[in-house]
């Protein structure tokens, strides 16, 4: 039986696969630093998803939600924020039924895949509420895309993430956006 939650290494390995993949996010889109703070997102783990938030199938979705700063009250004071939601007992089964698979190259595609869904969405070059079709295309792009940020890193394990990915696929399974 496999566990449904990181341990403390995953996290650590997590944190590790987070601030690379930011940082190559934010180079291949030549993102200055307030275009990242209006790209607001938080990636969260199992421990700190909704429940709606939690998925059967998917290694992890980007839910998008309205916030207001507090001591405004003039339209400009709402905002858009995404939370990255990491679906810890997937990405786990995934691990235990993929030997191939290694925990930073995961964690690297899947950070870098969603920060790109939510870079798009922020600057509306994809919408967050499209039909099916137009989702689909969009996951092709966004895929293609998180390829090409990842390339320079010349990760020879990489490839097998993204093999993984192609194989399983399966018109949205692995990433689900709510
Ligand atoms: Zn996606």
């Amino acid at each position: 039986m496999g566990h449904s939650l990181f341990l403390e290494h995953h996290k650590q390995v997590l944190r590790e696969a987070t601030v690379i993949a930011e940082e190559m996010t934010s180079d291949f889109f030549k993102l200055t630093h307030n275009c990242w703070r209006r790209a607001r997102y938080d990636i969260i783990t199992r421990e700190g998803l909704e429940q709606e938030e939690i998925s059967a199938h998917a290694l992890a979705l980007v839910a998008k939600y309205q916030g207001c700063h507090r001591d405004r009250l003039l339209k400009s004071a709402f905002f858009d924020f995404y939370r990255i939601c990491l679906q810890d007992h997937n990405i786990l089964k995934a691990l235990d039924s993929c030997p191939d698979l290694s925990l930073l190259p995961l964690f690297l595609y899947i950070i870098t895949h969603e920060l790109v869904h939510v870079v798009r969405f922020s600057q509306f070059q994809a919408l967050f509420e499209a039909p099916e079709e137009q989702k689909r295309e969009e996951e092709t792009r966004v895929h293609q895309l998180t390829q090409k940020i990842l390339t320079p890193l010349n990760s020879r394990e990489l490839p097998r993430v993204i093999r993984y990915y192609e194989d399983n696929w399966q018109g949205g399974r692995l990433y689900a956006h709510l």
